[in-house]
């Protein structure tokens, strides 16, 4: 699918209302000029979860998530922020245009995507058809469904079907319809051959597989016939819109109860996820017709960090499981491993117990990957010195994959524990495999985990205590200043080059940024540095970005930081108005005063932190050279002296 046009994000979200949206989800009853209910991310009893719908923002106040209406549908459907946005656009008639194309080339693909798609919508429907009421498709495809003991409600569910064995019957009522011969072929209904055409799945009961939304990209078909000569499984090829690595067979139907019970069970086929969801487990999905790839597994990791792999107990499926679980591991996922017993699957299994014994298996046989490993590789040879040594190490292996430093160390634990031997040497061999592993992490630098947390407004002035709380706060608040007023225009005194003092008019944000700039500071928490470089990012485009923009952008961290900016606001003249019942000299009134303030707290703070580093290192001072010793009294002198003209600066801008 193609990007949704920055225009029709505009649309969406000036459209949409947030109360009706989540209206749907929660029971919304008025409090003042806002609405109010229970969360509907926790179990509470007394309703802290707010929706304003002046602000079209909400707020829970038990799990302090926030945002806007697609914050939410994020947080609540696990959708991506491109399927948030059309979820949107669907419920409000807004057409999103595929991306405005720049060549003749680019519209055809997409008149060529949304063509597939509606061929294949198409084709399942007759399959569907096919299966139900014809003669062939009930005595053949139907009854053979019911003997795999496929049950009514679940063939219907999965939308099971059967291509007739005539030959073209699709491709001929594919052709009637108009359908284009081109795009058939290329979803791979029809085979062309020496100017003749043919159903590529004659003869097969029809799997569809489905996105996560529901979009029919491509079949699995397997035969009736039992020649030993005819593939049993065709699958469709890989199109503009069928991608194989990308894809969860179940995915669609499964997302629901995958959250609701946090876990996720991975299976090899189609008849595994269909067998396992009538058995009443219906948080499965499968990677049919592929070897597990890092995508799918992207793509579970929407809806939870658990994955419980079902395998085939043979050589084949033994294998497939430790590469799923390396994989696993190294996206920072949780994995366990059932193993069934040689030559079943989920699907011959369940065919053989009742649902309950199912559950009852896997219930008992599921395996953490160690002492899964350990079973399989210490097999027969339990008091081997050298394959238990080959055992550990192949365990350590995968553990180094882990890129959670601290679950890593839980693991080193339970590998000292389980095989009897020291964490020490566990922990050493792991740095050896970790070494290779660890350059490469570096790179991505991870961002500021969620929420915000904002530390207590008592803080402001504080020029004593804990330092490092001050420069959090300060940093706080002079991103919070430039997120909220960035955009208003503001007169200050600036000195020129003669030293003349100049008013000039400018903006809160190119007066932060000159303010910084000019001393080459920054901020040291993750999440503002990253705001502060996307605001300087837009300055350098000629470009101010108001609340409202950065409410609209992809990257929720700083959604939530900038609703929650405005819930705070919000709360905050509430408490004023109802405690004092007067309307308070909102902070926006006194725009220098509060940007001047900001700044030179920002950079007193700064300054304070450089002086606790000088000290530090001045009380190793008789390590020090002689020279290495003045050098820094010199630097703390200056630093005390800008210190002192900064706290001149802030007493000025504080009694005036
Ligand atoms: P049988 O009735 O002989 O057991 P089956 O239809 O159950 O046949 P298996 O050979 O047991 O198929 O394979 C198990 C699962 O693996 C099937 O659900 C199928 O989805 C999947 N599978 C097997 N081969 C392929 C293939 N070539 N492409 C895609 N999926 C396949
Ligand atoms: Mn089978």
């Amino acid at each position: 699918m193609s990007k949704i046009p920055p225009h029709i994000i505009d649309e969406i979200m000036q459209t949409s209302r947030i109360e009706e949206v989540i209206g749907e989800f929660v029971n919304l009853k008025r409090a003042g000029s806002n609405l109010k209910g229970l969360s509907p991310f926790t179990d509470e009893k007394t309703p802290s979860f707010v929706v304003s719908p002046a602000k079209q923002i909400f707020k829970c106040f038990s799990t302090s998530k926030g945002g806007t209406v697609v914050s939410f549908l994020m947080e609540k459907e696990h959708y991506s922020y491109p399927e948030a946005l059309r979820w949107l656009a669907d419920k409000y008639g807004i057409q999103i245009p595929e991306e405005a194309p720049a060549t003749a080339e680019q519209l055809a693909a997409i008149s060529e995507r949304e063509s597939l798609y509606i061929i294949n919508e198409f084709a399942k429907d007759h399959f569907f058809k096919n299966l139900h009421e014809t003669e062939e498709g009930k005595a053949i495809a139907l009854s053979y469904f019911e003997e795999r003991g496929f049950r009514k409600d679940i063939i219907e569910k999965f939308q099971l079907g059967y291509c007739l064995n005539t030959g073209d019957d699709l491709t001929k009522a594919a052709l009637g319809k108009g359908y284009k011969l081109e795009y058939l072929e290329k979803v791979g209904l029809v085979k062309s051959k020496e100017e003749r055409q043919f159903d590529f799945f004659r003869g097969r009961v029809m799997f569809p597989i489905q996105s996560v939304t529901g979009r029919v990209l491509g079949f699995g078909g397997r035969t009736l016939f039992t020649d030993k000569k005819i593939a049993k499984y065709f699958n469709s090829p890989e199109s503009i819109i069928y991608n194989k690595s990308e894809i969860l067979y179940g995915l669609f139907y499964s997302k629901g109860d995958i959250i609701k019970y946090d876990n996720c069970f991975l299976c090899e086929g189609y008849t595994d996820v269909i067998s396992m969801y009538q058995a009443g487990i219906q948080n499965v999905v499968s990677s049919s017709g592929t070897s597990l790839t890092k995508e799918q597994i992207k793509l579970i990791r929407r809806y939870t960090q658990n994955i419980t792999i079902l395998y085939d107990g043979d050589a084949a499926g033994i294998k497939a499981s430790f590469r799923g679980i390396d994989l696993i591991l190294e996206e920072g996922m949780n994995v366990k491993v059932v193993l069934f017993p040689e030559g079943e699957d989920p699907d011959s299994y369940s065919k053989k117990a009742t649902s309950s014994e199912l559950e009852l298996y896997i219930k008992d046989h599921t395996q953490d990957f160690i002492s899964f490993k350990a079973d399989i590789l210490l097999k027969g040879g339990e008091t081997d010195p050298i394959k238990k040594a080959e055992l550990i190490r192949d365990v350590v292996q995968s553990v180094a994959l882990i890129p959670d430093q601290i679950t890593r160390s839980v693991y080193i634990q339970s590998i000292a524990n389980q095989f009897d031997i020291s964490e020490q040497i566990v922990s050493n061999e792991l740095i050896k495999f970790r070494k290779n592993t660890v350059a490469k992490q570096l790179q991505e630098p991870e961002i500021a985990a969620l929420p915000v947390d904002k530390p207590e407004a008592t803080t402001y002035l504080a020029t004593t205590g804990n330092q490092e709380e001050t420069t959090h706060f300060n940093e706080y608040d002079l991103i919070r200043i430039m997120v909220r007023y960035g955009t208003r225009i503001i007169h200050v005194d600036q000195q020129n080059e003669e030293g003349k003092s100049l008013k000039v008019e400018t903006t809160v944000l190119e007066l932060i940024h000159h303010e910084l700039d000019k001393d080459e500071l920054t901020f040291s928490n993750q999440l503002y540095g990253k705001i502060y470089s996307l605001l300087i990012e837009g300055l350098n485009k000629n470009e101010l970005y108001s609340p409202s923009y950065l409410k609209r952008m992809e990257d929720q961290s700083i959604v939530v930081f900038v609703t929650d900016i405005e819930s705070q606001d919000q709360e905050l003249s509430a408490k004023w108005f109802s405690k004092y019942n007067i309307v308070t000299r909102s902070e926006g009134d006194r725009m220098n005063e509060l940007v001047m303030n900001a700044i030179y707290s920002f950079k007193s703070a700064k300054i304070e932190e450089k002086i606790i580093f000088i000290r530090k290192q001045l009380e190793k001072a008789d390590e020090l050279e002689d020279t290495e010793l003045m050098d820094l009294l010199a630097e703390q002198m200056a630093y005390e002296k800008i210190k002192i003209i900064f706290a001149e600066k802030l007493g000025r801008i504080i009694l005036r």
